[in-house]
């Protein structure tokens, strides 16, 4: 399971954003007024606004939020880790700590090493994210802000503060990406159900290591590396927040990284492996494949968010990805630079979707979907 807070967009037209200068806003919502700095990403004709803020979150104000607006002469300038950590303590005032590494800054109340568990499995990822993208031709930018992860204790107060982004969802899933917040959240999974040994919380890494290497907790791990992977894919120029991204695009590189690998202490091994789950359901909705799977798969996203269709649909994406990944790489790396220059807000329709696909690997798509089927069908 995976997920993104996607919000309604704004409505009107939308003009480029202007850049440099530090703007405050006064925002009016929930009945109190907030005052925000950062800068404007895009502003529409309404005076709606898409603006983010020094820590990295951005922020979707419509216009009758706005109660005042001026810019200021300092430049805007993204917030270091120590300011990022500041905040996050007057946020969480009590029981929460800090635990920062190279890339991240992870904001607790579980036990020391638990975060430190989580710190570790962060940077590895982050290790073998850019060096993958690397050793296929594309260099990644260190994020601009320093990455949040939120660690909670346990499930309650995990679900307590994910509710107001996921509603209801929030207790069914272990662990979010939010595209606002640019936050990752998660809790501590040496408690989830059914995988508690003994002492909780983990006592030493090597107790988390063999609590989260048993079989049942593969997909627990697995959504927390995915959510991980968003943040990434965000953080480092291969993708823009709120730029009509197709979710198989997003979803697919997710689950392409999601492969938990808790034992190599240096890199991360498994990117790329075959991953059985979506392997086999894949195989398995294949009788009933219909003629338009392909098309479908790149312009419908509505598949990935209703429950009945998502794992089909998050099955497809890790296939097409694994299969272009294999077999077109060159052609799947130029497709996702071009990606990557959608501005925020800028949804491409269906037919833009397909022909932007098309100019990358071709226009017989039929063809490509024979090729790929016949593919995933040999894969060990
Ligand atoms: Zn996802």
């Amino acid at each position: 399971m995976a997920v993104l807070v996607v919000a309604a967009c704004l409505s009107g037209g939308w003009s480029a954003a202007r850049v440099g200068a530090l703007e405050h806003v006064t925002v009016r919502r929930d009945g109190g007024d907030q005052a925000v700095a950062g800068r404007v990403l895009v502003e529409a004709q309404d005076g709606g606004l898409l603006f983010q803020t020094r820590d990295g979150a951005i922020w979707i104000i419509q216009p009758e939020e706005v109660v005042d607006r001026g810019t200021d002469e300092t430049p805007f300038e993204a917030w270091g880790p120590d300011a990022v950590a500041q905040q996050l303590l007057v946020e969480f005032p009590s029981g929460f700590k800090i635990h920062r590494t190279a890339n991240y800054v992870i904001c607790y109340n579980t036990s020391d090493v638990y975060a430190e568990w989580c710190g570790g499995l962060y940077e590895r990822l982050y290790r073998g994210f850019c060096s993958y993208w690397r050793n296929r031709g594309l260099t990644l930018e260190k994020p601009e802000f320093p990455l949040v992860a939120l660690v909670f204790n346990d499930k309650e107060s995990y679900a307590s503060y994910a509710c107001r982004e996921l509603g209801e969802a929030s207790g069914s899933i272990f662990g979010y990406y939010s595209l606002e917040t640019n936050r990752v959240t998660m809790y501590d999974l040496t408690g989830a159900d059914g995988l508690r040994r003994g002492r909780r919380g983990g006592s030493s890494a090597a107790h988390i290591n063999q609590v989260l290497s048993q079989p049942a907790a593969e997909r627990t791990v697995a959504t927390i590396v995915h959510e991980a992977t968003h943040q990434l894919a965000y953080n480092t120029g291969l993708q823009t927040r709120f730029a009509g991204n197709p979710m198989w695009v997003s979803e697919g590189i997710a689950v392409y990284f999601e492969t938990p690998d808790l034992d190599s202490a240096r890199g991360w091994r498994n990117i790329g492996a075959v991953n059985r789950v979506h392997l086999q359901r894949f195989r398995k909705a294949l009788s009933q494949r219909p003629a338009d799977a392909l098309p479908t798969l790149l312009t419908d996203d509505s598949r990935f968010r209703d429950p009945h269709t998502a794992p089909d649909a998050y099955a497809g994406a890790w296939a097409l990805t694994y299969y272009l990944m294999r077999v077109r790489r060159e052609q799947y790396v130029s497709y996702l630079q071009e990606m990557a220059q959608l501005r925020p807000l800028a949804e491409l329709t269906a037919a833009e979707r397909l022909a932007q696909f098309c100019r990358a690997f071709g226009d017989d798509l039929e063809r490509l979907d024979r090729d790929f089927v016949r593919y995933m069908r040999e894969v060990k």
